[in-house]
């Protein structure tokens, strides 16, 4: 037999997820529950991926299924499609496997011509009813299967509303309507050359195809990419009969949360309109009402609503995210999911249901985006400074944080100004799917229409980014490039602060202040910490890096870099000197001034990790970045160590080298001048035994860089040692220390059970090994890596997020071979890949000890290791440990 492409909903269920799309398997689930809702069928994700076989086109055997199962509806709802006199009309719906909101389109009223619309308006005995859904169905069609400007429909409207001088649409009369009726065709006929299609079979093939196309579409591939969706997953499509929300005042359509999007409040939170169809209430045609004052206008099917939201929770054990529509008194669910949240929401949504008894632990913990808690991480504004502030106006608190930036009216110029570095807010009437691109590239959102469910407000808490919508005192001239509110005017360019948290607008910059763990947040963390196994350290080279770590829950450091020390004003003449020595005792006469400073800097860190392990990395780069380039800085340098303006010049010509990424650098340093490495030990070391003086404990990792054989290895570290034991006999006293090396030259992957013999810990340095496992440069790679990216050859940037493929062979291999020669090492990354979640469950997986990254993402890493450990032991995944 031929696959089956199409199901009817009652043959469907929630588990069927990746065949039906999201949205087909939810409406087939909740057909199950016997939950009101208008019946109709699924064409599958694999249709799919086999229209775009066919050339994009619906095949032969597709077609007759779909007849059969337009059959089978008619009987359910005792109408017949192309039935002149009382027609079966039908949505066609998107649904992809994850919910890409406003990504695809929909169509309503399908099946409706000039004969069908009038055997609607008497069976129904409502005119106006029947017009508006006519011109409805036409501006749909057009837009989404024709590409037919939608502007070119709006315009008309808003020109019949002005002649009659009316305000909503809902005021245009039967007569009115059936004129623009008129008109709406005469702009297909004219964009399309041809008169508007009549047979509703065509409309609904031409429908399907456009869906099926739409899977393309650059909004679709753009979400696609930013969200990590997989381009052949393909989308379902849905033929659904019509229910109608625009019948009269005792119909209405709406969307409604479950819980609170934005802070997960246990109360339903959503709005509706009277007399509207499809995506009015979010389209912001007209101001909806809050989903509280259904209640009371609508009691009974309030109550109704909202015992169907608590059951569908129970049942998904989930917020959800629900779309409605009444009929004549009568409620439909035309929706669920799983409602998109703030991060903030999800946490307290997570705990919630935990104490609630519906969920686990672990389910919580799998419940909340690892990447997202970043929301939770970014500043607010200083509460002083905000006491004080005045906000000039006030909109919707449409997605939580604070932003300040200058405003520009269009996605592009936010994204020009960004890339130029500047933080932008998005300006806009009201913003849709063409935005996406200003609305990722800005700080902060600001709309003066549309409400709580707009495109701004969802899209913006789908990427944690601050936004208020819904201002109407705020008065936007797109064209002008300003904004009134009273009589203030700001221009294009001037700085604003918004508060995506209340909903306030300010003028100026407001300060910010960094975020707390506490309440929900800590309970979570809490949760984590208790199912995770991967430890979580950070990279810090200074006291302030460590001690916001620290406040994030790292356990140690795992990277820390000397370097940036030696950038300091009062080191670097030193370090200059050091560099430009011609003999030992030049250099070691400059290393001399350094040691005291590095000892401080060590002693500083030391101190706010007590108890925990230090990873301190010897002195990495190559030596010519330290040296200076400007005249005055050179004639300074010339003074100081005794030599003349072109010794100096010509000492830097030296230094040049062609490629210094693989050049004199990392330890290739010490083999030359063992000396460096001598002092930094010596200021690791004394630093570690004064903090043992003061009855703390602190145990020093020393990690040497770039090792590629076990004899340079084995080198340096002799010298290090040997240095250690003056310190030791000199000061009369012992500390316990370790030495390890990073992994992160190839060859040094490739030898590791050599390496390991002389190394008490590894700790690979994925941005290297990146690098040079793919022979791309660091710095020069973002010249060309998004073409890469665009073209689907890397797709994912592989210095953000670790190559698992290939450079990720490297990273198990080594970790294999390391623990096989020494079962004692211990082992840890400490790439830039360190606090990605895809990362952290690799590592995870192939039994590293720890990662290691920047503060900010010592929470999200956190989360994302108790994640990788409990999808380990689901998935039953051996851990070699
Ligand atoms: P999206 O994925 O963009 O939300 P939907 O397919 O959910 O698109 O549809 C858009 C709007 O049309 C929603 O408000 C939905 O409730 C409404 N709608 C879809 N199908 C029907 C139908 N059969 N009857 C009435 N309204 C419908
Ligand atoms: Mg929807
Ligand atoms: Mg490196």
């Amino acid at each position: 037999m031929d696959k089956k492409y199409v199901y009817s909903f009652s043959e469907g269920n929630k588990e069927m997820r990746n065949l039906l799309g999201g949205k087909g398997a939810n409406l087939a689930e909740m057909s199950g529950l016997d939950l009101p809702v208008p019946q109709g069928f699924t064409i599958t994700t694999e249709a799919c991926n086999r229209f775009y076989e066919e050339n994009s086109q619906l095949w032969d055997s597709l077609l007759t299924e779909i007849d059969q199962h337009l059959e089978e509806l008619e009987k359910i709802q005792g109408k017949k499609f192309s039935d002149p006199k009382n027609p079966l009309l039908v949505s066609v719906r998107s649904g992809a496997v994850f919910s890409m909101p406003g990504m695809m389109d929909t169509i309503l009223n399908l099946g409706l011509n000039d004969e069908a619309v009038k055997g609607v308006a008497e069976s129904t005995e409502n005119e106006r009813f029947a017009y508006d859904s006519y011109r409805r169905f036409i501006q749909m069609f057009s837009d989404v299967a024709m590409e037919v400007p939608k502007a070119l429909f709006e315009t008309k409207i808003d020109e019949a509303k002005e002649a009659k001088g009316v305000k909503d649409d809902t005021e245009l009369s039967a007569d009115d309507l059936k004129e623009i009726v008129e008109e709406f065709k005469a702009i297909y006929k004219e964009e399309q050359g041809e008169d508007f299609p009549q047979d509703p079979k065509t409309q609904l093939i031409y429908a399907i195809e456009a869906v099926f196309r739409s899977w393309n579409n650059p909004r679709a591939n753009i979400y696609r990419k930013l969200n990590n969706i997989p381009d052949d997953l393909g989308t379902a499509v849905n033929v659904q009969s019509m229910v109608y929300g625009n019948m009269g005042d005792t119909s209405g359509t709406g969307v409604a949360f479950s819980r609170n999007p934005s802070t997960g409040e246990n109360k339903l939170f959503g709005e509706y309109l009277m007399n509207a169809q499809g995506e009015d209430v979010v389209a912001g045609i007209r101001t909806p009402q809050p989903i509280s004052h259904l209640e009371d206008i609508m009691p009974d099917i309030y109550k109704q609503f909202k015992d169907i939201a608590d059951k569908l929770e129970h049942h998904y054990k989930d917020m959800q995210d629900l779309e409605f529509t009444i009929e004549r008194g009568k409620l439909y669910i035309l929706q669920t999911r799983n409602g998109k949240r703030t991060a903030h929401a999800a946490l307290n949504v997570a705990v919630d249901l935990v104490e609630e008894g519906l969920i686990s632990k672990e389910d919580a913990v799998l419940r909340v985006e690892p990447a997202s808690l970043d929301q939770l991480l970014h500043p607010t504004f200083n509460k002083d400074d905000l006491d004080s502030a005045k906000a000039i106006a006030k909109g919707l608190a449409a997605s939580p944080g604070a932003a300040s930036g200058k405003i520009y009216f269009t996605a592009e110029d936010v994204k020009a100004a960004s890339e130029k570095g500047e933080d932008c807010i998005l300006v806009r009437q009201e913003t849709s799917p063409e935005d996406i691109e200003g609305m990722i590239s800005a700080k902060g959102i600001l709309t003066a229409r549309g409400g709580m469910t707009s495109h701004a407000a969802v899209v913006a808490r789908g990427m944690g980014k601050c936004c208020v919508a819904g201002a109407s005192e705020v008065h936007v001239d797109e064209r002008a490039k300003t904004i009134k509110v009273k009589d203030l005017t700001l221009s294009e360019g001037d700085v604003i602060s918004i508060d995506g948290s209340t909903g306030a607008i300010y003028k100026g910059e407001i300060k910010k202040e960094n975020p707390k763990m506490t309440g929900n947040f800590g309970k979570y963390m809490q949760w984590v910490d208790e199912t995770s196994i991967l430890n979580v350290r950070t990279n810090a080279d200074n006291p302030r890096d460590a001690k916001q770590a620290l406040e994030f829950g790292a356990e140690g450091i795992g990277l820390c870099r000397t370097e940036h020390m030696f950038f300091h004003e009062d080191r670097l003449p030193a370090v200059r000197e050091m560099i430009l020595s011609n003999s030992v005792e030049q250099r070691q006469n400059a290393l001399d001034k350094l040691l005291p400073f590095q000892e401080e800097d060590f002693y500083e860190i030391y101190k706010i990790m007590t108890g925990l392990p230090v990873t301190v990395r010897l002195l990495d780069p190559p030596l010519h970045e330290f040296l200076p380039s400007k005249k005055e800085e050179m004639d300074a340098l010339a003074k100081e160590m005794n030599l003349s303006y072109d010794e100096i010049v010509s000492k830097v010509d030296e230094l040049h080298e062609v490629n210094p990424m693989l050049g004199h650098r990392g330890c290739r340093l010490a083999v030359t001048y063992p000396e460096i490495y001598r002092m930094q030990a010596r200021a690791i070391i004394n630093a570690a035994l004064r903090i043992k003086e003061e009855g703390a404990d602190i145990i020093p990792e020393i990690m040497i860089p770039l090792v590629g054989d076990i004899k340079e290895m084995k080198y340096v570290k002799d010298e290090i040692i040997d240095e250690i034991g003056k310190v030791f006999e000199e000061k009369g006293t012992q500390v316990e220390y370790h030495i390890g090396t990073m992994i992160e030259v190839p060859r040094a992957a490739l030898m590791a059970d050599e390496i390991a013999k002389e190394a008490e810990f590894f700790s690979f340095g994925t941005n290297d090994l990146t690098q040079m496992t793919f022979g791309f440069s660091r710095d020069d790679a973002g010249k060309f890596l998004p073409e890469y990216s665009e073209k689907k050859i890397y797709p994912q940037d592989p210095f953000a997020v670790l190559d698992q493929d290939g450079v990720g062979q490297l990273v198990k291999l080594a970790a294999e071979k390391g623990k096989a020669a020494n079962p004692n090492i211990h082992m840890g990354i400490c790439g830039e890949h360190g606090g990605e979640p895809q990362t952290v469950e690799f590592c995870n997986n192939i039994g590293l000890d720890y990662v290691s990254c920047s503060p900010y993402r010592v929470p999200i890493a956190r989360a994302a290791a108790a994640q990788a450990a409990i999808k380990a032991k689901n998935e039953d995944i051996h851990i070699d440990k």
